[in-house]
């Protein structure tokens, strides 16, 4: 502040006063404060900030690492575990989808082949379900979807596009090759019913059973009707094969030539209590675990111990398949190796349920060795599935069982009766002993008998039974009463 000074008149000097300084400090310090209190608080944000997207980081990663499958990028089974309780099961449509003969891909192509067909599965199939459904990798090639439902949605049209979108186009490895794949998915529409998530799983698995037992590459809905066929559950199977609670049960088969029994096909049961299981309900769910090998094992067992005792043939049926099983044929060999003095009675009956091309030279030498060591081989099922004439040279059976379908049908078709003829001469060319099944009648009887057929088995002649001599007594009669 400035403040003239006058003397007399004139200007003799200013009073200069510095009003400003003080106020001028003081918003200065109070400038300073708040510059400090804003850079603590801009530190205090960042900090925050920092942290929270640490922990989300942390979060993130802990999620990923507990809950998705490294592999495919999709939910693992842990997620499942966290939606039990918590889903409306009103509210959601379940589907179980497996790729079909997936092991073949390990085997053919490798393992590493194999993952990169489960990565491109689970894409594919993810890129037709929305934000809110889950896909979680289930097992080792199957998958869970659980969607949620919306209303007035075909849920019928939105599975048959996620099977055909899936395998419509062959799956090119890195290695260059391609593979053709094709799925197997169980659907439950009727979740809303179930009491729990894990039934409601439960009867998607099942419809996916009945996929895969109606030769798979198609896709089931759960039905209430099916499923009261009884299948069992895998861990009651397990306990029930523990338990050695397996039957067998002999088929007689008649030598036309003899006129006697000569041969049986056992025919394994499990036995809970008064239930008896047939192997439809349950053989599927152990299939290549290790209770089927155990089960195996014991059913070739209990055929030793028959033949042993009744010095008859006994045929047990086996999987092309089972014999790649390094540990299965190592404990089947063990036995066929312990009961040398009775190989010549026991009949490896090959089914001809899959085609052989999981390392099939494997598997030709296993069963040669088998022959060496004095065994029989028959092929099941001649003239359905997979039958090749190749197998003649390759597996060199001793004896075929010709099909069901094709006997059933010769008192009424022309064709049947010359394809079975054929068939027939053939087998006494190629010196191969022929057994025709599902023989129900005596018409057919004779006329089997007319080709040179040696063998027949089925009804007519005697249903399995638990013993061998209740299933012979009762041929002879019905077919002496018959011819008398
Ligand atoms: P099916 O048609 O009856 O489904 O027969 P499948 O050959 O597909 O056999 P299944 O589904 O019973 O078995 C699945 C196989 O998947 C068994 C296992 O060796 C294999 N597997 C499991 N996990 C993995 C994995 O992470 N990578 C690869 N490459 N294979 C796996
Ligand atoms: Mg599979």
């Amino acid at each position: 502040m400035l403040y003239p000074l006058k003397i007399f008149k004139d200007y003799q000097t200013f009073l200069v006063a510095d009003l400003s300084t003080h106020a001028y400090l003081r918003i200065k310090e109070i400038l300073m404060e708040l510059k400090t209190f804003l850079q603590y608080l801009l530190l205090f944000f960042i900090t925050i900030f920092v942290l929270i997207v640490a922990l989300y980081m942390f979060l993130h990663r802990e999620h990923r690492r507990n809950f998705i499958d490294p592999l495919t990028k999709i939910y693992n089974r842990a997620y499942l575990e966290k939606l039990h309780g918590k889903v409306a099961l009103d509210k959601i449509v379940i589907a179980m989808i497996d790729i079909d003969y997936f092991k073949v891909i390990n085997d053919t192509y490798g393992h590493a082949a194999g993952d990169e067909v489960l990565i491109e599965i689970s894409k594919r199939i993810a890129k037709y379900i929305r934000n809110d459904d889950i896909l979680i990798r289930y097992g080792g090639d199957e998958l869970l979807l659980i969607l949620q439902k919306e209303k007035d949605k075909d849920y019928k049209k939105l599975f048959e596009r996620i099977y055909k979108r899936a395998k419509a186009e062959p799956i090119t490895l890195s290695s260059g090759n391609t593979i053709q794949i094709s799925l197997s998915i169980g659907v439950n529409l009727v979740a809303y019913k179930d009491s729990s998530l894990n039934e409601a799983l439960k009867k998607a698995d099942n419809a996916l059973y009945h996929a895969k037992h109606s030769g798979r590459d198609c896709i089931r809905y759960f039905d209430e009707e099916e499923a009261s066929k009884g299948y069992l559950p895998f861990q009651k199977i397990t306990e029930l094969i523990k338990d050695d609670k397996i039957l067998l049960h002999y088929q007689p088969i008649y030598n036309i030539k003899t006129g006697k029994i000569d041969k049986y096909e056992a025919l394994a049961r499990l036995q809970d209590g008064e239930r008896i299981y047939y192997p439809y309900q349950f053989l599927y769910s152990i299939f290549q675990t290790n209770v089927y090998r155990e089960f195996t094992k014991k059913i070739v067992v209990k055929a030793f111990e028959t033949i042993k005792k009744e010095h008859v043939n006994i045929s047990v049926n086996f999987n092309k398949s089972d014999f790649f099983d390094d540990e299965l044929f190592e404990s089947i060999k063990e036995l066929v190796l312990a009961n040398r003095d009775l190989t010549k009675y026991i009949i490896f009956e090959l089914l001809e349920n899959e085609e052989m091309k999981t390392d099939d030279e494997k598997i030709i030498n296993r069963i040669h060795y088998l022959r060496e060591l004095g065994c029989k081989v028959a092929l099941d099922d001649f003239g359905s599935g997979y039958s090749n004439i190749s197998y003649f040279l390759t597996l060199e059976p001793d004896i075929i069982k010709i099909d069901g379908s094709i006997v059933k049908q010769l008192q009424n078709n022309e064709r049947a009766r010359r394809v079975l003829k054929s068939i027939a001469v053939f087998a006494k060319y190629m010196q191969i002993e022929t057994i025709a099944e599902f023989v129900e009648d005596k018409k057919t009887l004779e006329i089997l008998a007319s080709y040179g057929i040696e063998n027949v088995q089925g009804f007519f002649i005697g249903k399995p039974s638990a013993t061998l001599a209740e299933g012979s007594v009762k041929i002879f009669d019905r077919i002496d009463s018959d011819a008398a």
